[in-house]
């Protein structure tokens, strides 16, 4: 009888959280870990997997994608199957609601854990953009209660006001419930003006700070001191934020218009920093011009679109489409990646995409050159990537490889750093690049079991009373 339903062999098992770095057999049995050895019997298994040569990391947990939106055109639910290209595992949807998290999955999930924020949009997923104590309360049960692990605040882009933004961390870490924040409110704006913000809006609580590098593209400072200012604003508020970057130049933004005026505070900036019109006109301009790019499916696949394409599949969308600018600073978000305190921990816990539906998806090749730069170890990449956002999100069972994790695997080439191979809970999601599961595994609160469960989609539950957003909290 073989002891094992998978073995993975050969490869180089890169595991932080056991200080393992070693050539070493994977033994895999009912969708856990069973065993990481030296060497296990090929007779112990009837599906025996060669990665000679190849790097094995825990499953890689994408801690910020966008794949659910409401409201813009197209289907985004491909991001899932660029996600699973990409070596994701586990991914943290940053921007929808749970019931479009579930209809996307069931249509075109590819077989990936998947977790969600409930976004807070003034006047589209909250009234007005001053919500009350007890509004956003009931806002947040209903969330929870819809399968979501908490709230996403899309201040950058559509701001609430400072004194609402401090209530809606506030009423998550009351409840224990995840809050990240895309920093900016209605007396800033998202850059780094919006981060100096911060700790006025989290007083003695918590927060997820998202895609950090996003407030250091040189809006207030020179980027690199507003890097600086950014790593020393990080370092002094210690335990009380979790945070990512994304390390792709292209962002990801909304070319929606009301009127004239454009209308996404992020799409704002980013044509004020080229001295476009901030209207209708403006943004077509970008577009003829090359800077402005519409996120759009062609055959299978999100693509950026140029030029008259842009402007043709902008202006079918009634102006509602994802754009994207090429406005991210390579070079300041590898200093965050790689920033260290004084105890020698990373001050930015975790390397994201903000991808998924966006084509960005480029974290872990990315990651592996900071390795090949010596900036990083090869077990620090697999922090980065999935040790770190597994404590972020408290998922006990991932992040590591120990036995009875589960068996969420990313393989990858270490002469490339792309991703060649992933497996969820001991099945593949991915084969030589391509994605070759469906469905999904959601991640809900204990309040969202009972949507999850009439989902028919499986799930886990996350206790985020152990995750490093609130660790030592109260
Ligand atoms: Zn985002």
């Amino acid at each position: 009888m073989p002891h094992y339903d998978r073995i993975i062999h050969g490869g180089r098992v890169l595991d932080p959280a056991n200080d393992l770095d070693a050539t070493m057999d994977v033994g895999i049995s009912h969708g856990r870990i069973a065993a990481v050895e030296p060497e296990l019997a090929p007779s112990d298994t009837n599906d025996w997997v060669d990665v000679s040569g190849q790097w094995v990391l825990p499953g890689f947990i994408d801690s910020h994608v966008h794949v659910a939106v409401s409201g813009e055109a197209g289907d985004r639910a491909i991001g899932y199957r660029q996600m699973a290209e990409a070596g994701v595992t586990t991914a943290i949807d940053f921007g929808g609601t749970m019931p479009g998290i579930i209809d996307g999955v069931r249509r075109r999930g590819a077989g990936l854990n998947i977790g969600g924020l409930y976004v807070l949009y003034p006047d589209v997923t909250v009234p007005g953009d001053d919500p009350g104590t007890d509004q956003l309360q009931d806002i947040l049960h209903q969330a929870l209660g819809q399968g979501s692990l908490g709230f996403k605040c899309m201040g950058g882009h559509s701001p609430l006001t400072p004194d609402a933004t401090a209530r809606a961390i506030e009423v998550c870490n009351q409840s224990t419930a995840y809050v990240a924040l895309h920093c900016g409110t209605k007396a800033t704006s998202s850059h780094l003006a919006g981060l100096r913000e911060v700790p006025e809006l989290v007083g003695n609580g918590r927060l997820h700070v998202a895609h950090v590098n996003a407030y250091c593209r040189g809006m207030v400072l020179d980027p690199m001191d507003e890097c600086r200012e950014a790593i020393d604003l990080l370092s002094r508020m210690g335990d009380q934020l979790v945070s990512e970057v994304h390390l792709a130049k292209p962002n990801g933004t909304s070319g929606h218009c009301e009127g004239d005026e454009v209308a996404d505070r992020v799409t704002r900036n980013c044509l004020l920093m080229r001295g476009y019109p901030l209207t209708r006109t403006g943004l077509r301009q970008a577009m003829e011009e090359g800077y402005a790019s519409v996120v759009a499916e062609r055959g299978g696949r999100a693509v950026l679109l140029e030029g008259d394409d842009a402007v043709a599949e902008w202006e079918a969308a009634g102006t509602n489409a994802p754009v994207s600018f090429p406005v991210g600073l390579t070079d300041i978000a590898f200093n965050l990646s790689v920033a260290r305190d004084q105890s020698g921990g990373f001050v930015v816990d975790a390397v994201a995409t903000d991808g998924g539906y966006f084509p960005r998806n480029i974290a872990v090749p990315r990651t592996w050159a900071m390795v090949a730069l010596g900036a990083i170890t090869p077990l620090e990449m697999a922090t980065k990537l999935s040790w770190n956002p597994s404590r972020m999100f408290g998922l006990l069972d991932k992040g590591h490889l120990s036995p009875g994790a589960n068996a969420d695997i990313t393989v990858v080439d270490p002469t490339t750093g792309n991703p060649r191979m992933s497996l969820v809970a001991g099945e593949f999601a991915m084969l030589e690049g391509r994605s070759v599961a469906t469905g999904g595994t959601l991640l809900v609160t204990p309040e969202g079991e009972t949507a999850a469960r009439n989902s028919g989609l499986g799930y886990q539950l996350v206790d985020l009373e152990q995750s490093k957003l609130y660790a030592g909290w109260r």
